[in-house]
């Protein structure tokens, strides 16, 4: 089983995910101290024993240089709407475009994507949604960094991390 660190900035802000043999490194060189470990799971180095690290934290503050987003992609919008028609709730497997393309909506927008079921999407057709007085049942919404993260990190966020943690991403 591969297993991966969450590394936090000395602000606890979510920062990369690292290998935990990178992040015992960084435990020992104190450049990060351990949020949360997995004590049943030892890592044995030359000198220490340590549990293995699942969150750790940076002691110096890193400051990033841009904001970093969430590349846009078609399964990620159906992910982040839940696989539901943003119109009518039903199942659904296409994405809309809120402002059509063929009239200069942004095609790789977070918030000018949901997802559709085909019948919807179908009857916007190539309207916005007021002009086909259909309304939105969600607000489309850019995903939050951290929660990309987490994702990358491949846990069940209930069980693996502590709660401070699961309330920041959630
Ligand atoms: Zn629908």
């Amino acid at each position: 089983m591969r297993v991966n660190t969450l590394v936090l900035n000395a602000s606890y802000e979510p920062l990369s995910v690292v290998s935990v043999k990178r992040a015992v490194v960084l435990v020992l060189t104190e450049k990060a101290v351990m949020e949360h470990a997995d004590s049943a799971k030892l890592i044995r180095s030359a000198t220490r024993e340590l549990p293995t690290p699942l969150v750790v934290r940076l002691l110096r503050f890193v400051r990033v240089p841009y904001r970093r987003k969430v590349p846009w992609s078609r399964s990620g919008v159906l992910e982040r709407d839940g696989r539901r028609c943003a119109y009518c709730g039903e199942r659904a497997a296409s994405i809309d475009h809120l402002v059509p393309t063929s009239r200069g909506g942004a095609a790789r927008s977070w918030l000018n994507t949901v997802a559709a079921c085909v019948s919807c999407n179908q009857r916007k057709a190539d309207r916005t949604p007021s002009e086909a007085g259909m309304r939105l049942l969600i607000e489309p919404f850019e995903p939050k960094t951290h929660r990309a993260l987490v994702l990358a990190l491949g846990v069940s966020t209930a069980q693996t991390l502590p709660d401070w943690l699961t309330a920041a991403v959630s």
